[in-house]
């Protein structure tokens, strides 16, 4: 048997949308008769609880333990969190201090992913065309000067706080006198803060993943917003959202295709990430592609894109992950 802990919760604003990942992933496993899974909620002061109200110690010695001293060993955890401390590495250090293996990426690489500003640089690094951007260290004047240089220069532009996801802390400006306070709330939520120069885009997705050792890009979806607005977190999760999404964006060329496959699969290798992402691009009405982000824990609600392109390339998420899980376990036995 292997004994799996599945960490949901954690303590950043994606909270919610990680409970509604850890539900799919929950059911995904379900089946599995050589995986026993014990599920808790990391809240935000790190403390682990499971669904009957245990609260949890990890890990030392590979083991869980409860209030009461009881112990359960963890051969694999899966974490299941956007956000910190998950996705951004933070939880994974300790995993890999205590020698637990896990699901997704290693810490170093999650960290650059989830740090947008990291991202960039990183990407620029390796001569991947992203949004051209600048980034802000604080409300100095000379910051705030930039960031107006940059709206004036760029017509509309993105103002996103450099930690985030599902949209938290991401503003469209076109307003000079919107600018500042944008910037201000974007600064609350992280300690720095891109200014993106706002596309006109269609926006795509790629699910890249790790199957039977061999790294798979799949054909980009697309997710059309509302054109009154962007892909906002309400229009990700909220019921009555109105983004449509495709499973198989339409009306790309071969080149097009090509191109953003090669890029995948390069970003994939180059930021060393393992077993799962979810990398973003934009193409512009003037036919330029920009690689947006890359989610190294991207959402899977019922809603999320992530397993439904993994499905609709032919690979069974179920069979996906318990094959990551076995093997992992087994190599690290
Ligand atoms: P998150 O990690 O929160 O998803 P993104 O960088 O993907 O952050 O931004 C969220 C959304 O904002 C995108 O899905 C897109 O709709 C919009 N957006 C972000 N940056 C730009 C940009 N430079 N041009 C046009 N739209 C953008
Ligand atoms: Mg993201
Ligand atoms: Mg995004």
């Amino acid at each position: 048997m292997i004994n799996t802990l599945l960490i949901c919760g954690g303590g950043g604003s994606e909270h919610d949308v990680s409970l509604r990942t850890a539900d799919f992933i929950e059911e995904k496993l379900a089946a599995a008769k050589d995986i026993a899974l014990l599920r808790v909620e990391m809240d935000n002061s790190g403390c682990l609880t499971d669904s009957q109200g245990r609260v949890y110690h990890i890990f030392y010695d590979r083991k869980i333990r409860d209030e009461k001293g009881n112990s359960w060993d963890v051969d694999y955890v899966i974490p299941a969190i956007h956000g910190y401390p998950g996705e951004t590495g933070d939880l994974q250090s300790q995993l890999d201090m205590f020698g637990i293996p896990y699901f997704g990426s290693a810490p170093e690489p999650s960290k650059i992913c989830f740090n947008k500003i990291k991202t960039k640089m990183w990407l620029s690094a390796l001569g991947i065309d992203n949004t051209p951007y600048e980034f802000l260290h604080s409300l100095e004047i000379e910051e705030l000067e930039k960031a107006h240089s940059a709206l004036e220069a760029w017509g509309e532009v993105f103002v996103k706080a450099s930690n985030q996801g599902s949209s938290v802390g991401c503003f469209k400006v076109s307003d000079t006198s919107e600018l500042e306070a944008a910037i201000e709330d974007a600064f609350k939520l992280s300690p720095y803060v891109l200014i993106e120069k706002a596309l006109k885009a269609r926006e795509l997705e790629v699910a890249v993943y790790a199957y039977n050792n061999e790294i798979i890009a799949t054909r980009p979806g697309e997710i059309r917003a509302p054109s009154d607005t962007f892909y906002t977190y309400k229009e990700k999760y909220a019921e009555g959202s109105r983004a449509v999404t495709f499973i198989e964006a339409a009306e790309l060329d071969e080149e097009q295709l090509q191109w953003i496959a090669k890029v995948s699969l390069r970003t994939f290798k180059a930021l060393k990430l393992k077993d799962l992402s979810r990398i973003d691009f934009f193409l512009t009405e003037t036919g330029e592609l920009y690689l947006n982000e890359v989610n190294t824990f991207p959402g899977m609600t019922p809603n999320s894109m992530f397993p439904k392109m993994m499905e609709n390339h032919g690979h069974n998420f179920s069979e996906y992950l318990t094959g990551l899980i076995r093997s992992a376990v087994s190599s690290s036995e």
